[in-house]
């Protein structure tokens, strides 16, 4: 038998799960009879964690109150580092971005000058709002390698950045709690909760911005792997005859389709003199030519783009049915700078090829979709890891619908505190945590 702190966790996550749902529907599916749910739901009211929300429809009768949770109930700082500079929002539980602050759009070369300028960012959305409305905490969703949680092991094209203890120096300064994730793997996250894979519980973000890489969702759970770097959909090999990566591979998606190899293929071809737009739109340096400026071209019938462009769709489309095939997803959302802009034909030679790559059975299974959440997935999905992660300490919630609002994580660490452990969730190395039951990382089952 449950106790009452148990009945009123699992009350919330029915909620967060289901987005509305009646107290009768709460009774039937967790096994509690309604006047204890009317009990309990009465406290989290009470506690302002949720609110009702419009009636059910019915036929006659009296209509059940929807319950979904509180979205003011708490917001969080997320904040957003890659190749295209520094970006943050303030967002509430319920997604809704309430403050943006722009950063620099180029990212110092060195690892000291881009923490100073992260840092600044962060200061500015922790000071958003008053009270109960401040900041409870800080996600960082940052281009690179960072496996392991809490330190960024490396960033691209930044071969000199190695091992920078990001979220511990984020705490230090804010004096708020803070998590590191993966930008796309933070971007699947948003789109989950708030973005076009609400529904979904096994799902693909396929993010297409500097490089190439695929989030991953699996049973509801953002699947991260053994060591939290999962997801390299852009090292997949797709032509073993292929150029040479800068993985030291050969023929990985990022050689073939990545931005800056449609970039390099392009020139490499107007250098031995074939005729191109893109050379004239240019002028006389070539260095200034960027992917935009080869889609453009693309766009506007010019041979050689739109050979460069449809390959790469191609190559893409290929590497997509292989992820489907192995995956079986519902659904593939496609994120990131380059395919939210969804230049003419592009997005559409992805799904072309995909939809005649992949097993017939998936054919029309497999529903692809843009994202919902545009550019501002990545910075909302750090806003998200603040939330999933005071969702799986329950505790640290209830204390918080009391006033007391989450400790940093060297304090609580300074303390001695063990509360993780008996809140009966536990949290993993990247600080995410796996819920009872609800597995989904290898090495861990
Ligand atoms: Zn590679």
């Amino acid at each position: 038998m449950a106790n009452r702190f148990e009945n009123k966790v699992r009350i919330l996550d029915t909620i967060r799960e289901r987005r509305k749902v009646s107290r009768p529907l709460l009774a039937e599916s967790l096994a509690i009879n309604l006047p204890t749910i009317s009990n309990l739901t009465k406290e989290l009211l009470d506690e302002g964690l949720i609110h009702g929300d419009g009636f059910e429809k019915s036929e006659g009768g009296r209509r059940a109150e929807l319950l979904t949770l509180n979205p003011s109930f708490a917001t969080a700082v997320g904040l957003e580092m890659s190749l295209n500079g520094i970006r943050g929002i303030v967002a509430d539980l319920g997604g809704r971005v309430l403050h943006r602050v722009e950063g620099p759009r180029e990212i110092p070369r060195d690892a000291d000058g881009a923490v100073k300028a992260l840092l600044a960012v962060a200061e500015q959305l922790a000071a958003h709002g008053e009270g109960q409305r401040r900041p409870i905490g800080v996600g960082l969703s940052i281009a690179g390698l960072t496996g392991g949680g809490r330190v960024l092991r490396e960033f691209p094209h930044r071969e000199a950045w190695k091992d920078v203890p990001l979220a511990d120096l984020v705490e230090q300064r804010l004096k708020l709690p803070a998590l590191l994730e993966n930008d796309v793997q933070a971007a699947t996250l948003a789109e989950r909760r708030h973005g076009s894979a609400r529904e979904a519980r096994n799902f693909l973000y396929l993010h297409i911005g500097h490089g190439i890489a695929c989030g991953i969702v699996v049973d509801g759970r953002l699947y991260t792997g053994a060591t939290g770097n999962a997801g390299e959909f852009g090292h997949t090999i797709v032509d073993p005859a292929g150029p040479i990566c800068y993985c030291g591979n050969y023929g990985c998606l990022e050689s073939l389709a990545s931005p800056p190899a449609l970039v390099d293929q392009t020139l490499q071809a107007i250098r031995k003199g074939v005729h191109s737009k893109v050379a004239e739109a240019s002028g006389a340096d070539l260095r200034a030519v960027d992917v935009e400026a080869v889609f453009r071209a693309a766009e506007s019938g010019d041979r050689l783009a739109g050979n460069v462009v449809t390959k790469a769709g191609e190559y893409i489309g290929l590497g997509l049915a292989n992820l489907a095939n192995f995956f079986n997803p519902e659904l593939i959302v496609f994120g990131g700078g380059v395919l939210i802009k969804a230049y003419g034909g592009f997005n559409e030679t992805i799904e072309r090829t995909f939809r005649s790559r992949v097993l017939p059975i998936l054919q029309h299974q497999t529903r692809l979709t843009l994202s919902a959440l545009g550019s501002d997935a990545a910075a909302l999905g750090g806003s998200m890891m603040v939330f999933e992660d005071l969702f799986d300490r329950p505790q640290a919630l209830f204390d918080l619908a009391h006033g007391k609002r989450p400790e940093a994580r060297a304090a609580r660490v300074a303390r001695g505190g063990n509360r993780e452990a008996n809140d009966g969730r536990r949290k993993d190395r990247a600080g995410k945590a796996v819920r009872r039951g609800k597995r989904v990382h290898a090495g861990q089952a």
